[in-house]
């Protein structure tokens, strides 16, 4: 057997396309132009490249995009002073700081992006944000979660009922997936470094979903045959050579489905965003 591959440009592309139309009508009906800041503090390469792609995108779809870049020195409070101008900017609807900050300021995180409102925080990081998520009222929802939600219906894989297992409980994947998972009915376990013989839980994952930032650690052996297995890991194990958390290779024979790495997840993400910055204009002005 051999998986039907995900591959995350199909699911993009649609995405996109559907929030392009959207851009159109809010465009023609309220003559309002979506615009997007996002922060880059420092020059993480990594982060700038995935700046770069941002950008992009919105130029595809028409949302005007503005690339705020402070220098690796920025303090706390010369952030938080650009977080409140673009709060208060009726010409920006979605506001996101690119992580990771510089050493300097990144214990100070949590405050930073709690600093956005939240009907602008496009990344749904914000506390109030993930309250509504966790209590079924979601808004701004995380993209990469969101993203794979989208791409399984897109897919015509069905949850309502299926078993999934998450590898990881972070704030940007595992724990928004697991209630974005709930929410449509999914029975979901989800596992971390402490967890006692995962290799057992996985193998009873109808959706088997990796986000734990391992190289290729997720065997076959740890695959049910025929399982949905989405990755979400990005890791580089040479300078040129980026692979998932699964060994895909080998899982691609045990798998019904499966995203590749890279051409996965990863541009499901950026599409994401764009269909959240729509849905933060749409709660601005009311539409
Ligand atoms: P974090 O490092 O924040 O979280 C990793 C999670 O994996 C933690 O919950 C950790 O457990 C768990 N974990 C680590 N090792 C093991 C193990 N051996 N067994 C079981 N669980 C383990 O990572 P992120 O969630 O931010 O990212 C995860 C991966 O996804 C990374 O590769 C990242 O690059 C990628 N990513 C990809 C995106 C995309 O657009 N495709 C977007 C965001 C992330 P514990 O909590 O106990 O420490």
């Amino acid at each position: 057997m051999s998986a039907k591959i995900l591959y995350g440009k199909e699911f993009a592309a649609q995405i996109k396309e559907s929030a392009r139309i959207e851009i159109e009508k809010i465009k023609n009906k309220f003559n309002v132009t979506p615009g997007l800041a996002v922060i880059i503090v420092g020059e993480n390469p990594a982060s700038q490249v995935y700046v770069r792609n941002k950008h992009k995108s919105c130029e595809e779809l028409g949302i005007k995009s503005v690339v705020v870049e402070m220098p690796e020195s920025t303090t706390k409070k010369e952030l938080l002073a650009k977080i409140d101008e673009l709060n208060a900017d009726k010409t920006i609807h979605g506001i996101l700081v690119q992580l990771p900050l510089p050493n300097a300021i990144k214990s100070y995180s949590d405050e930073i992006l709690n600093r956005i409102d939240p009907m602008k925080d496009v990344d749904g990081f914000h506390p109030m944000n993930v309250g509504k998520l966790v209590t079924g009222t979601p808004a701004l929802v995380p993209c990469t979660p969101a993203g794979c939600i989208e791409m399984l219906d897109l897919a015509g894989i069905p949850i309502d009922g299926k078993h999934a297992v998450i590898i990881g409980r972070s704030n940007i994947v595992g724990k928004p997936m697991l209630h974005l998972l709930m929410a449509r009915h999914a029975t979901v376990t989800v596992c971390h470094s402490h967890t006692k013989h995962l290799a057992e839980i996985t193998r009873e994952a109808d959706i088997l979903v990796a986000a734990m930032g391992k190289p290729q650690f997720v065997k076959a052996d740890m695959i049910k045959p025929g399982a949905v297995v989405i990755d979400v890991g990005i890791n580089r194990i040479e300078p040129k050579k980026l692979v998932g958390d699964v060994d895909f290779e080998a899982a691609v024979e045990v798998a019904s489905a499966i995203t590749p790495v890279p051409g996965g997840v990863g541009l499901l993400t950026v599409a994401m965003l764009m269909k959240n910055v729509v849905t933060a204009v749409k709660l601005q002005i009311g539409a």
